[in-house]
């Protein structure tokens, strides 16, 4: 059995249900992040599984325990918040022994573990100082190490990211994942971040309004979306109408432009619209490109974004991006110009919902 398992949760506020079916097995060890828009029910089910709501339906349990009905200071857990929710008037040491000195542990206990504690976070030489006193990426790695302290069976991160700067996003998030690793604990992490997701997890659910859309690695979530949805979401991708003329040998169009699929067409049939996916990354206009198959268009846009310069074409009545690796000398095509885009037919995916 699974280490925190969800089974079948169902959670309403009055007559509005905002999570919905909602089915998951995480493993010891494992970090799981619950990626979705705003309003998709992360932080809800986030909060069942710290005790702070309880379910309308399903059962949560860890360790083979039930806890769907425990109050949350009866499941063993830590959490950190977006808005770091240290005590104002404890310094870090105080603050990081909080959850001990709760728990009735004895002092030389305590002191050693704060210790530890501050020694994981690399904040030994700031514990006398006071929240006020420091940085909002500093604050967080105390409300962490805070979580941390009482050696939870589970870490559950809500947005812990989401009000520092954008470097110390990145650095705090390699920090965090460092940190699990080491220590090995089983931690559910939510955010509305796609990259940050992708980053951090050994595994993601993509939510979608109160259901888990996919469940998958970061690689499954970003190279096989399974749905429009998780598709949209995650990372930038072109989404690309195309007719099907011969489903017997996969053969569809975009524009007036034949291309064999690798992956079935059926079970449309000739003359149906299907959606096709294409990341933007997938195919190459250089003179040597390899791939069997191409796409013509005429450039409508051509974008500088630091590491990749993102064109723009149009093929038929769709408008195709892709990237190029920017290099010293890389003249990226003009605006009116015609290209031809190569790629493997296995590069476009059908988008079946
Ligand atoms: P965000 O990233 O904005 O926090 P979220 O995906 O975490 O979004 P939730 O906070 O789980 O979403 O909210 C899901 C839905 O449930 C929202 O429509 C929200 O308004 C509603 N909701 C959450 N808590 C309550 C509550 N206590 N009473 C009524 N509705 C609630």
């Amino acid at each position: 059995m699974s280490f925190l398992t969800l089974s079948n949760i169902q959670k309403s506020f009055g007559p509005v249900q905002v999570v919905k079916d909602f089915d998951m097995a995480i493993e010891k060890g494992e970090f799981v992040s619950f990626l979705g828009p705003s309003g998709c029910g992360k932080t809800t089910v986030l909060r069942m599984i710290a005790g702070f709501e309880t379910p309308t339906g399903g059962t949560i349990t860890v360790a083979g325990r039930d806890q769907t009905s425990l109050k949350p200071n009866q499941r063993n857990i830590g959490m950190v918040f977006q808005a770091y929710a240290l005590f104002p008037n404890m310094n870090v040491a105080e603050n990081v022994a909080f959850g001990l000195k709760v728990a009735g542990k004895p002092k030389a206990e305590i002191d050693a573990r704060v210790k530890e504690m501050l020694g994981l976070i690399h904040l030994g030489h700031l514990a006398e100082r006071y929240p006020y006193q420091m940085s909002g990426g500093q604050q967080q790695r105390v409300a962490l190490a805070r979580a941390l302290a009482p050696k939870p069976q589970v870490l559950l991160l809500d947005e812990p990211l989401s009000a520092l700067d954008a470097k110390i996003r990145v650095s705090l998030r390699e920090e965090i994942r460092q940190i699990q690793q080491q220590l090995g604990i089983t931690t559910v992490f939510v955010t509305h971040d796609q990259e940050e997701a992708l980053s951090i997890s050994d595994r993601i659910v993509v939510m979608n309004a109160g259901r888990a859309d996919q469940i998958g690695t970061p690689a499954e979530i970003y190279n096989r979306p399974s749905t429009r949805f998780v598709a949209n979401f995650v990372g930038t991708l072109n989404l690309i109408d195309a007719k099907v003329i011969d489903p017997g040998e996969n053969r569809i169009a975009i524009g007036d432009q034949g291309v064999t699929l690798r992956e079935p067409v059926a079970p449309a049939k000739a003359g149906d619209t299907i959606s096709l996916a294409l990341r933007p990354e997938a195919g190459s206009i250089a003179p040597d490109a390899k791939g069997e198959t191409a796409l013509t268009g005429e450039v409508v846009s051509s974008n500088f974004l630091g590491s990749v310069i993102r064109t723009r074409m149009k093929v038929g009545e769709s408008v195709i991006s892709f990237d190029m690796f920017n290099s010293p000398g890389l003249v990226p095509p003009a605006v009116g110009e015609t290209v031809t885009l190569r790629f493997t037919a296995g590069d476009l995916l059908i988008i079946r919902d």
